[in-house]
């Protein structure tokens, strides 16, 4: 099967990611401040699929440094208010793939915010 995900060489020109947070490609954001945008994933795998990600060029959660210890609690806090924005007041999930296995295919660390209808588990 062709590999098509991004490579872990990508730098902060190259991934899809960059490209929306830089406004080089047009998308609305759900959420901006100076840390992270959120916006809507382009192939929802549920009534609301939101991706929350950060400004700062970080390839996936395995590459994050202790440095990025309040990015990331920001992150989840971020996603945690998108979350009340869509008010899925009944539940939702906060989802990181990381690497081959965990099947990333955009190496630009993300959050996905999935919810607005029952999930079910295990995811795999
Ligand atoms: P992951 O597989 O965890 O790396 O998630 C990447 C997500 O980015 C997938 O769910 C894609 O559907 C989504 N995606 C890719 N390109 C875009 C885009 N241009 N706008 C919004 N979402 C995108």
């Amino acid at each position: 099967m062709a590999d098509t995900t991004e490579k872990n060489t990508a730098t902060p020109d190259d991934t899809i990611f960059g490209k929306i947070i830089r406004g080089e490609i047009k998308t609305e954001f759900l959420y901006k401040d100076d840390k992270c945008v959120a916006f809507k994933d382009i192939n929802p795998v549920a009534p609301i699929h939101i991706l929350i990600v950060p400004i700062k060029f970080i390839t996936q959660i395995s590459e994050a440094k202790e440095e990025d210890e309040k990015l990331l609690g920001h992150l989840l806090l971020v996603a945690k208010k998108v979350a009340e924005d869509q008010k899925l007041d009944k539940g939702y999930r906060l989802v990181i793939n990381n690497g081959k296995e965990g099947q990333q295919s955009v190496y630009h660390l993300h959050i996905h915010l999935i919810g607005g209808k029952q999930l079910s588990w295990p995811p795999c």
